[in-house]
């Protein structure tokens, strides 16, 4: 029993065969493809010689028969590899089937054609066809079972009982080995397949936490900068604005001494959420790139306006609830903004420093409001 689960699993567990199935199918109608093709030529190429050295009719018309199947089966895997969808598992191991039972009956007309000579090309059948394709051992199973029954069958009627035994004895043990390599050959497949999904998902995982800030969900500061930095040179080459804004909470010390770090915590939380919402809903990039501190820039291309935005963080700001709102502790946001006008050569950093020079402006002008870089100032 076990060894029947071992076989039909690849050595596997059947969750890791089935849920790789999907990408090892884009490949199996790959090989599906090319072979079609090849076969759909070759197929006339032989008939042509058939028709026009051997003056043999039969084989001429059936080897034309088989070249226009392979060619159906060709446009039919160029057509699921166009498709995105969990049906092409299905459609795909079908197609295959039909394919291999295709093959195995053209090869054991051939071989039975010439009824003096034991089984010759259902021989190479038996182990080409489960070995081109990486598919679940029952799959094999199946075709190369129903080639080589089909084929005896037709020996044991057609050929002597000396030839019929060779067939007998030479189609088995190929049909056994082609089995063994083809289930060798996916289970390498398999594993292959299981290895580099590991390795994207952990890549994956890598990336988002090396990228991200988890306690609010946004970019994190190192890639905020280099973001800015990319806009900026952009900026100079093409002479579009760049808009960046610096948002601090306030008193946000006081808040942490008043409700505790863990309430602090939330309330990053919250407006880590206020602001992942609205940097999809305007497009534009919204970092952590301190502590209490969080990076908003665009290039104006879009509606979106700097007014607009600083105001909408400063109302959904007050908006945000509070442990005990009753000890006079109310959570607000100073806002600095640099709105560059075309023209204007500034580096990232340069973007930075003016944005955070307009958020001290709007610290010491009060908190809880939008102050934007004013040049005039520092003359
Ligand atoms: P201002 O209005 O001038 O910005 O005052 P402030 O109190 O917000 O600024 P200050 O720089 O004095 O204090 C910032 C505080 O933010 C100090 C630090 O403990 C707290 N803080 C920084 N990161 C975190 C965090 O991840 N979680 C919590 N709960 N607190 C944090
Ligand atoms: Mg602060
Ligand atoms: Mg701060």
């Amino acid at each position: 029993m076990n060894l029947i689960k071992r076989w039909r699993y690849l050595d596997m567990s059947r969750e890791t065969v089935e849920n790789l199935s999907y990408r090892v199918s884009y490949d199996n109608l790959r090989v599906l493809r090319t072979i079609g093709y090849a076969f759909s030529i070759i197929a006339v190429i032989s008939s042509a010689c058939y028709f026009l050295i051997g003056r043999d009719w039969v084989r001429g018309l059936e080897l034309i028969g088989f070249s226009m199947l392979s060619f159906i089966i060709f446009i039919e895997a160029k057509r699921l590899l166009g498709m995105q969808s969990t049906d092409v598992v299905r459609h795909a191991n079908r197609i295959i089937t039909v394919f291999q039972l295709l093959t195995l009956a053209e090869a054991s007309f051939l071989g039975l054609y010439d009824h003096i000579h034991p089984a010759g090309i259902i021989i190479a059948a038996l182990i080409a066809m489960p070995v081109s394709f990486d598919l679940f051992p029952k799959r094999n199973l199946i075709a190369v079972l129903t080639g080589l029954v089909c084929f005896n069958v037709g020996s044991f009627i057609l050929k002597s009982r000396e030839i019929f035994v060779y067939d007998v004895v030479n189609t088995t043990i190929v049909a056994a080995v082609g089995l063994i390599l083809a289930w060798k050959k996916a289970k390498d497949k398999w594993e292959h397949e299981d290895a580099t999904e590991l390795i994207e998902k952990q890549n994956s995982t890598l990336y988002k936490s090396s990228t991200t800030d988890p306690l609010t969900g946004l970019t994190n500061r190192r890639t905020a900068f280099a973001k800015l930095e990319v806009m900026t040179a952009e900026a100079h080459v093409s002479n579009k604005e760049i808009v960046c804004l610096i948002m601090d909470v306030d008193n946000f010390k006081k808040y942490n001494d008043t409700y505790g770090h863990p309430e602090g915590d939330k309330l990053l939380a919250s407006l880590g959420e206020i602001l992942c919402d609205m940097a999809k809903v305007y497009d534009v990039n919204i970092s952590r790139i301190g502590g209490e501190e969080f990076m908003a820039f665009w290039r104006p291309v879009s509606s979106m306006d700097s007014k607009k935005f600083a105001r909408e963080v400063i109302f959904r700001v007050h908006e945000i609830r509070h442990p005990d709102a009753g000890k006079g502790i109310h959570s607000t946001v100073s806002i600095g903004i640099y709105d560059a006008v075309p023209g204007d050569t500034v580096s990232a950093n340069e973007v930075y420093v003016m944005a955070d020079k307009a958020l001290y402006l709007a610290k010491s002008n009060g908190r809880d409001r939008y102050e934007y870089y004013d040049k005039s100032n520092e003359d």
